[in-house]
């Protein structure tokens, strides 16, 4: 019954079989210990997303390293999702690691400042070019509390979000278009507001449908990553970012660039790179090295607007911060990662593999004639199973073959390599070697033959 990504059905479920039963012939222990749910939690993990992996119980990890991951069986695996973009620096990288030991014995959180704070917050005034800056602990908070003060000191209620956004589990972003309409995100717990009230939704790259949302002078903030990384990487077309920073400018909205995934791109983001000039800017995840830990900044004139703001509005609580934040292990942990991790001697070698990356993987899809494509921002590669370059998230949703990338997923696990989960992201970090670069392509080619040849 029908193909995905030029392959039939029937052979994608042969090889996600073949492949599930080689990858639990491997992990015996981790069968006996997980294999069935871990006792004590909701649906058998500690967290409903590990059930989303295309394996056929959770990886039950020893130990990570650099770019390893282990496992109970003592199965070595080239780690290329870190964690979905929180160890995108390598697994506890050295100078993190002794920050964190170093702080350890001397309180973990005290809602004050510690010494490494003074280092922080002129350290991101250089690298990501705005001149005030909060610190929180995951990035989807950071962009609730950057998406409050927009609408703060704009006086309006409305955002923008495109399509195939994702900014964590913010609750106004959590719309999509269907059939071209704004409807709440399909499977969200819980939900019964209609968000699509206070939140406009556009194609990235569709400059004129974005005028036209924001022609009302009505929205607040348009919330947008650099490159849309959520379903599959669809990158903006020449010109796009100008048009966006222009229309929102002169629609009096302010424009929040969420660095979080793109942070791939250099020590300062996509944002540095390319020029783009945010109002208010968000990056979460790998910040820290892997602590939990986020930052949002803003412009002088926000900050501006902002006071303002506050010295007219009754004084209380105001919906931002949590207890946790700002915390001095976060301050060790980031201010470690930004002077000795994010440097451009680490990010030069991530670029370097990650071209090396994505050229063999096009070479191995071009050589078995796949409709297939790659797509790269800086360290993060990703290969899609269907044509590209992909336009906007519609597109990008339709890409997407969902048995047919599980099937490969676990068979490159059985080949040694461990890629993210719902989407098919490779990351490179400063601990990755060109010899596990190699064997990704390796493995890769191996697979692609191996469902080319079927269909032949
Ligand atoms: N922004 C972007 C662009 C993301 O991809 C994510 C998570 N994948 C987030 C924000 C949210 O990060 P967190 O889950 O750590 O809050």
């Amino acid at each position: 019954a029908g193909t995905a990504g030029g392959i039939s059905a029937a052979r994608i479920a042969a090889l996600r079989e073949r492949e599930a039963e080689r990858f639990r012939a491997a992990r015996p222990k981790s069968q006996a210990r997980l294999g069935n749910g871990i006792a004590g939690f909701l649906g058998g993990v500690p967290m409903h997303w590990m059930t989303d992996w295309p394996t056929p119980f959770p990886i039950l990890v020893e130990q990570a390293r650099g770019a390893v991951i282990t496992d109970i069986d003592g199965n070595r695996l080239d780690d290329f999702c870190l964690g979905d973009t929180g160890s995108m620096f390598g697994h506890s990288p050295p100078p993190v690691a002794r920050a964190i030991r170093r702080q350890a014995g001397r309180g973990l959180t005290y809602m004050l400042p510690s010494e490494d704070a003074l280092a922080i917050g002129p350290l991101l005034q250089e690298k990501f070019g705005l001149p005030f800056w909060q610190i929180a602990t995951t990035a989807t908070d950071a962009n609730r509390f950057a998406l409050r003060v927009a609408r703060a000191v704009t006086g309006r209620d409305k955002i923008l979000v495109f399509n195939g956004c994702y900014h964590g589990s913010v609750d106004e972003t959590m719309v999509r278009l269907k059939d071209g309409r704004p409807v709440n995100r399909p499977g969200l717990a819980g939900e019964s507001r209609d968000l699509t009230k206070r939140t406009r939704i556009v194609e990235f790259n569709d400059i004129p449908a974005l005028e036209a949302a924001l022609a009302d002078h009505d929205v607040a903030c348009v919330i947008t990553e650099p490159v849309l990384t959520n379903s599959c990487m669809v990158l903006p077309d020449p010109g796009f970012h100008d048009a966006l920073r222009a229309l929102t400018r002169k629609a009096g909205t302010l424009l929040l660039i969420d660095e979080t995934h793109t942070i791939s791109t250099g020590p300062g983001g996509y944002t540095a790179k390319y020029g783009l000039e945010p109002d208010l800017f968000v990056l979460g995840k790998p910040i820290a090295g892997g602590v939990p830990a986020s930052i949002w900044g803003m412009s002088e004139e926000v900050a501006s607007r902002y006071n303002a703001y506050n010295q007219s509005k009754e004084p209380g609580y105001s919906g931002m911060g949590t207890t946790l934040s700002a915390n001095p292990l976060q301050f060790s942990a980031m201010r470690a990662c930004l002077e000795e991790v994010m440097t451009a001697d680490n990010y030069a070698h991530m670029e370097k593999l990650a071209e090396r990356l994505d050229a063999g993987l096009t070479v191995a899809i071009r050589h078995h004639r796949l409709p297939w494509h790659v797509a790269r921002v800086g360290a993060r590669v990703e290969f899609i199973c269907a044509p590209g370059p992909l336009r906007n998230g519609t597109e990008a949703e339709s890409a997407h073959a969902p048995e047919l990338e599980a099937a490969v997923h676990v068979a490159l696990v059985n080949r040694g390599a461990l890629i993210a989960p719902f989407h098919n992201m490779m990351l490179v970090s400063p601990a990755t070697t060109a010899r596990q670069v190699d064997r990704l392509i390796s493995a890769f080619t191996d697979i692609a033959g191996q469902l080319a040849a079927q269909e032949r």
